[in-house]
């Protein structure tokens, strides 16, 4: 079910230790040459929508929170970011107001790295108060089902999802730009973000994000826009969700916070 379409009394009737609620949420930020601006809470929309499908009865969809922690990203224009402590704020007192309608279990289906911290903060107000929070950062689990789903950030990973998901709102021939990265010396190889690698091990060296990459594209080997492709992206998306239908069956039995 899905928390918009219902009325009060209709989810109050529901609302138990035995219905999951599914949190979608992502950013709006710059997802390089040709992803689009909402990326990030789009593909974890779709993916609530369609594990709704799956337990109809047992899951309760929250809408999507669209904006996230991003501030490396502002250089690039249309990027909104919220900042942890208001990300934090607002996931938490969706906790607080769930739980107070009798919600326990939490799933967050997450699409932006930068959010994880602030999602963390909730799930530990939801274990303290007696619930349990999960954080599934859908661009990672993929990458361990298969290394070949992998990517970075604004690379082919996420265009081809989005591709497969919205083909009308990506225009790679229009809009591709070729990727170019740019380390500090030749030695200090920026590889992910503020990750620079150094002889072998990886330091953070804080830039912001147009600092390092010309397109807003990074840290994917293999991962150029260039390779963007909706066959891909139909494939991963499905993987994704045959993994997340499995963890939230198994998620539901999980024993509850103190
Ligand atoms: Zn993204």
């Amino acid at each position: 079910m899905f928390l918009a379409r219902l009325t009060s009394s209709e989810f109050k009737a529901v609302a138990g230790p035995e219905l999951m609620a599914l949190i979608p949420l992502g950013s709006t930020e710059q997802h390089g040459s040709i992803g689009p601006l909402g990326t990030d809470f789009t593909i974890p929309e779709e993916l609530c929508r369609e594990a709704e499908k799956e337990n109809p009865d047992g899951l309760v969809v929250l809408p999507v929170v669209p904006y996230g922690v991003c501030p490396y990203h502002t250089g690039f224009a249309g990027t909104i970011d919220i900042g942890i402590p208001t990300l934090q704020a607002i996931l938490t007192s969706i906790v607080s107001c769930l739980m107070k309608a009798g919600i326990r279990r939490f799933a967050f289906v997450n699409g932006h790295g930068g959010n994880d911290p602030a999602i963390d903060g909730a799930c530990a107000y939801a274990y303290e108060h007696g619930g349990l929070g999960a954080i599934a950062d859908w661009w990672t689990i993929v990458r361990e089902l298969n290394p070949a789903w992998g990517g970075g950030h604004g690379g082919a990973q996420e265009a081809s999802v989005m591709m497969a998901l919205h083909p009308d709102w990506v225009h790679k021939e229009k809009n591709f730009v070729p990727e170019e990265i740019y380390s500090l010396t030749p030695e200090l190889k920026s590889t992910y973000g503020s990750a620079t690698s150094f002889r072998g091990a990886t330091v953070k060296i804080m830039r912001p994000t147009e600092a390092f990459t010309k397109t807003g594209t990074f840290g994917g080997s293999n991962d150029s826009c260039a390779l963007a492709d909706p066959a891909r992206g139909r494939e991963i998306f499905n993987g994704m969700l045959q993994w997340l239908n499995a963890f939230l069956a198994e998620f539901a039995k999980a024993p509850l916070g103190k």
